[in-house]
């Protein structure tokens, strides 16, 4: 039995590895384990994913975990379908969030919205795999590969903006909420479950590009794993291999945190690391 066998069936009796390399069994919060083929039947039914997806259903796994709604309330219900090979990861990444107390409105499958992203948004509710294209565009969408993550939309919206200025905003009730982006403001209250607060955590568990980060559109909630010569690669590599590639950008990210250690200021080195590890990210 090598490490991989050991790896699937940790996940089919539900333990993540971050989990199994802690000893911290008792405390799980998150766990993962491979999509079955009924469920795969049940995304094909419902037009989630289809035969021409860039990835099979057979290499998406789901991950299930504990998280912190507003007013403090643990909820057991979140689930998020992604890429086999980032599932360690986005289970560490979400255990990590619950630690740190942040707050996410809902995380159910995108199959109760019948895979329509405007739905899912208007309702708060944070997802990931979806078989569909870009917003406005033709090509895969990052989400149709696993590898894209969108937390707390009304907190995070999605901003278009035209050639003429307009901005069009979603889900709507964002609009008067959540495009001001400062944390502290006088007399106004804080709001939980921004994405600014955890852009370095989603980094340090393979989640390097905020669409917060773009001048057009800009996309608060989104997270994906790196530029799509990167993701493609992932996808085409045996679970092993991406793994290792995987790891490798990780520590990449994680070793320019510990060199720059003393640039004191969060957002400059957010910038210089996770432009440096994108740098380093082999292609296909
Ligand atoms: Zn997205």
């Amino acid at each position: 039995m090598d490490i991989c066998d050991i790896r699937k069936i940790l996940a089919v009796i539900g333990l993540s590895a971050f989990v199994v390399s802690s000893n911290t069994f008792a405390q799980a919060s998150s766990q993962f384990s491979p999509l079955t083929a009924k469920r795969c039947d049940q995304l094909l039914e419902k037009d989630v994913i289809t035969n021409k997806n860039p990835v099979p259903c057979r290499r998406l796994s789901q991950v299930n975990f504990d998280y912190m709604s507003e007013g403090g309330v643990i909820k057991t219900d979140g689930e998020l379908v992604v890429l086999d090979v980032l599932a360690p990861k986005v289970s560490a990444l979400f255990h990590e969030l619950l630690k740190n107390g942040f707050v996410i409105e809902k995380a159910h499958p995108i199959e109760e919205y019948s895979g329509d992203d405007k739905k899912s948004m208007a309702n708060n509710n944070s997802s990931a795999f979806n078989g569909r294209a870009i917003t406005g565009g033709s090509r895969w969408s990052m989400h149709a590969y696993g590898a894209a993550i969108d937390i707390n939309p009304v907190q995070n919206p999605f901003i278009d903006i035209s050639d003429d200025g307009t901005a069009n905003i979603r889900p709507a009730k964002s609009s008067h909420y959540a495009v001001n982006r400062l944390k502290y403001r006088p007399n106004t209250k804080q709001r939980p479950g921004m994405a600014e607060e955890v852009v370095n955590l989603f980094a340090e568990n393979g989640f390097f590009i905020w669409g917060g980060f773009w001048n057009y559109p800009i996309d608060y909630q989104h997270f994906q794993v790196g530029p799509r010569s990167f993701v493609e690669l992932l996808v085409s590599l045996d679970y092993e291999k991406g793994e290792t590639i995987l790891n490798k950008t990780i520590n990449t990210y994680k070793e320019c945190r510990e060199v720059n250690a003393d640039m004191h200021n969060e957002d400059k080195l957010l910038s210089v690391c996770i432009a440096s590890t994108i740098d380093s990210m082999p292609t296909k």
